[in-house]
């Protein structure tokens, strides 16, 4: 039992155990002041008001590593970022809802994109019969799928018919 209990003090004596032990706490520390860092560097993603930021910060600098997981559950889940793009999106939904126009036979609210009336069925548009989308009423062919409604009877001009009809042209003139 004795010399158990020597052979113990002399390992906690022995200088490599006073230097794993100093690594050791070097470690801890070094993780400590990462965690803090990552904790900054995450909440200011997150928060916005510079007060809840310090006070995480602070948090995870008084209690080490629990001060950090309490951040890390009770943080915001959404990005600023992110959130800041959502805002944008909804209002970029309100402009295209107030930029909706009245049907002209029954004044029931129209998307850009629709065909027809949901409400009365008067056709507003035609969509393209190839890939479906909606066509401006002056557009002469589908600028998404490039398909021309009159390209069955006016085929598309070749180097052939050019000269043939250059040939036919020339005896007249
Ligand atoms: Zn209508
Ligand atoms: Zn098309």
């Amino acid at each position: 039992m004795d010399s158990a209990f020597e052979t113990i003090n002399k390992i906690i004596g022995s200088p490599i155990w006073m230097l794993s032990l100093y690594i050791f706490a070097f470690c801890v520390a070094v993780l400590w002041l990462a965690l803090v860092f990552w904790t900054f560097k995450d909440a200011r993603k997150r928060i916005e008001d510079p007060i809840i930021v310090g006070v995480a910060v602070l948090t995870s600098l008084v209690l080490p590593y629990m001060g950090t997981l309490v951040y890390a559950i009770l943080r915001p889940a959404e990005y600023l970022a992110e959130t800041r793009e959502r805002e944008l999106e909804v209002r970029a939904m309100e402009q295209e809802l107030q930029i909706m126009r009245a049907c002209p036979s029954c004044g029931e609210a129209i998307r850009p994109d629709y065909v027809a009336c949901p409400s009365c069925r008067r056709p507003l548009r035609s969509a393209c019969p190839v890939c479906e989308r909606v066509l401006e009423p002056n557009w002469k062919l589908c600028p998404y799928c490039g398909h021309d409604p009159r390209a069955r009877r006016v085929p598309p001009p070749t180097e052939e018919p050019t000269e043939a009809w250059t040939a036919q042209q020339q005896p007249t003139g």
